[in-house]
């Protein structure tokens, strides 16, 4: 079957959450010069952003290193109305043109409600939303209209039987999730072919947790398969990229190394075969018995935090601690005497929930801040007594 988009090259997209950053939240346009480069002389040219991404840097850093360096029929790009950023229906108008003009372009070719669930998807329907993107897709500000998605499938089921023209849906799609109750890829995937959309897959390697979190058994299970040419990222990436609708798999690189191992695996794509499925199905097996924290860094927390806790990174520190445990003590000093070293520490949370509202992984953050608390500063203060 034929691409729904046959305007998106090959079956990977360039994710711009991630980027490369010289500091917190500035990012190293040089490296991203050079990853934009290798993406489209690789034949690729779906570019996805938005507004919130790298507290607002991501859209920026499009502009500086794509728009402005390449014509416009070179890239397709997409951009999300993000729920920090409107209040009622006339806040939106002001907003979607002010990410056009950030991005240094005058249409977006897909604009996507971000990260919808129960909650929020009321929030935009009420608010105007759904009805100001179809207005600007008449108006071809927007060439396409479609939604990402964080929920169960139920929850999708009625935002599409409520909005048929819904023309793409974004969904979180990876291994580990594929058969998880909690995020019920399977069924919300299934559901979308039911429904006749295309799908945009996110988190292919679960903010890269399929990668630096994988259990040293879990490797091996990989090495075992004896392809040097292929790697945990690689077969991470590829597992999608069997499903029929899949239109394209967003990789969220922070290097011109990563992407140019992303682009190794997806330029003259070959789905898993059996043998290699049957290993990813161990691999999850494998990591499922680590007791992780589901966190993807996707950072919508942190942007919402009034104490600007770098909730990720604290989350971070304690996974490796769950992996690493001869390291511990690196763990601790890192948390100390780089994370929070200039204040910001797990135990200033306020207990607001608004991390929580924010979290696409529903994740019990306020719980796990104090998890933190007892890890890294309970501990400490009973050192120095
Ligand atoms: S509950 Fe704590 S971590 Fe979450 S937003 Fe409020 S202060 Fe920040
Ligand atoms: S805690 Fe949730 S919102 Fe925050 S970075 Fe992790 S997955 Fe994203």
């Amino acid at each position: 079957m034929g691409k729904a988009f046959p305007e998106i090259k090959g079956l990977m997209g360039f994710g711009s959450l991630r980027l490369p950053l010289i500091e917190s939240g500035v990012v190293d346009i040089e490296q991203t010069n050079k990853m934009v480069d290798l993406f489209l002389d690789s034949g690729f040219n779906y570019f996805d952003t938005s507004h919130n991404y790298i507290g607002g840097a991501s859209e920026k850093a499009i502009k500086t290193c794509l728009t402005d360096r390449y014509p416009r029929d070179r890239y397709i790009l997409g951009n999300k109305l993000s729920r920090a950023y409107f209040n009622c229906k006339e806040d939106i108008r002001p907003l979607f043109e002010s990410q056009l003009e950030i991005c240094g372009v005058d249409y977006f070719d897909f604009y996507l409600m971000h990260s919808q669930n129960r909650q929020r998807y009321q929030k935009y329907k009420s608010q105007g939303a759904y009805d100001t993107a179809l207005e600007l897709l008449e108006e071809g500000k927007i060439r396409h209209f479609g939604i990402s998605f964080h929920d169960k499938a139920d929850v999708l089921e009625q935002i599409l039987n409520d909005y048929p023209q819904i023309e793409v849906v974004q969904i979180q799609f990876n291994y580990l999730d594929y058969e998880s109750a909690s995020t019920e890829s399977k069924k919300v995937y299934e559901l979308c072919r039911k429904y006749n959309k295309p799908v945009f897959i996110m988190e292919p390697l679960r903010g890269g947790n399929l990668v630096n979190h994988l259990p040293e058994e879990a490797k091996a299970e990989f090495d075992k398969l004896g392809d040097p040419t292929q790697s945990p990222a690689t077969y991470a990436l590829r597992f999608p990229g069997a499903f029929e609708g899949v239109e394209t798999i967003l990789t969220g690189a922070s290097s011109p190394e990563q992407i140019a191992e992303n682009i190794s695996a997806m330029k003259d794509f070959q789905p898993l075969t059996d043998k290699e499925l049957e290993t990813v199905w161990k691999v999850r097996d494998l990591f499922k018995a680590q007791d992780m924290i589901q966190c993807t860094a996707c950072r919508y927390c942190q942007d919402v935090c009034p104490k600007n806790i770098l909730i990720p990174d604290i989350f971070a520190c304690l996974n490796n601690e769950t992996a690493f445990t001869s390291w511990k003590w690196s763990t601790e000093v890192y948390y100390h005497e780089v994370l929070t070293l200039n204040g910001n520490k797990a135990s200033d949370c306020i207990g607001c929930g608004q991390c929580e509202s924010n979290c696409p992984q529903d994740l019990p953050i306020r719980d796990l801040l104090k998890t933190a608390v007892a890890e890294f500063e309970e501990k400490e203060r009973e050192k120095i007594k």
